[in-house]
């Protein structure tokens, strides 16, 4: 897919989001927040679900814990808009009240699909609900921090889910910003770890090995026209040899660029 493709693809399901009203989420927003960011990323962040800020504007993560976000984006080098940005839910649960289980079963296939079209190499869950949904059964107090490969079923064909605390974690009690700080300082190595599966899953198989050519029947040639200082052009490089260096990459760094 080229990136005006992906582009299109992910505002036409934006465009279903905003006038969904297959769960009774509908009822009490002001306005569905599909997700924003870069159709061409490598890295989604999967939130819980909007605020009251996020559902006034229609936008993910614009509020305190936003503002966080992008804070903690930005501590390793990256900006909000090179990634991309969306919820379990896309409507705004009343009160801020956590999303029910047929709430975030019904706005599941939305998820699905932008997986699907952004085919990202990591998946950030930020919070207990979004790490639900991609590593079911685990606890956020062990595994933040950490990253697994998905299931191809959540839509993402080939990633590892890298597990976050919410970014309002933080705002409940200073001391936690921290940890949110220290673990997403992992996350620059998560990707490397990742274009690596995926650069391996799509090696090429090796060439089969030609059969030798049943040489018992076949008469050598006369050898006389024939002299072993005829090779035309034995200046040729070797087509394997590399081209150019590669770019060492430190996987300690915080800095790695995105793209
Ligand atoms: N919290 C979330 O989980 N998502 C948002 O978009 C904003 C706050
Ligand atoms: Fe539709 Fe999802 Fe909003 Fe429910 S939360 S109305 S499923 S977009």
């Amino acid at each position: 897919m080229t990136d005006a493709e992906r582009r299109t693809a992910l505002e036409e399901i934006a465009a279903e989001v905003r006038v969904c009203t297959k769960c009774r989420l509908h009822q009490t927003r002001t306005k569905a927040v599909p997700g924003e960011g870069d159709p061409d990323t490598e890295v989604v962040f999967v939130g819980e679900g909007p605020g009251e800020n996020e559902d006034r504007q229609g936008r993910p993560f614009i509020g305190r814990s936003g503002e966080l976000l992008t804070e903690l984006i930005g501590s390793i080098g990256w900006r909000r808009d090179e990634v991309f940005i969306t919820n379990v839910v896309k409507c705004r649960p009343p009160g801020n009240r956590d999303p029910q289980p047929d709430e975030i079963e019904a706005c599941s296939g939305f998820l699905h699909r932008q997986l699907e079209v952004l085919d990202p190499a990591v998946v950030v869950t930020a919070g207990k609900y979004s790490l639900a949904s991609f590593r079911p059964g685990e606890r956020i107090s062990a595994t933040h921090g950490t990253s697994k490969p998905i299931d191809p079923a959540t839509g993402a064909r080939n990633a590892l889910a890298f597990a976050m605390y919410h970014p309002a974690f933080a705002l409940y009690q200073a001391s936690n910003k921290q940890t949110l700080v220290d673990d997403i300082r992992l996350l620059p190595a998560a990707l490397i770890d990742s274009r690596r599966r995926r650069d391996a899953a799509i090696e090429p198989a090796p060439a089969p090995i030609p059969e030798p050519a049943p040489s018992a029947t076949l008469e050598p040639e006369p050898s006389a026209t024939v002299t072993p200082e005829t090779d035309p052009d034995p200046e040729t490089p070797d087509p394997g040899s590399p081209s150019a260096p590669t770019p060492a990459i430190d996987d300690a760094t915080p800095q790695l660029t995105l793209f």
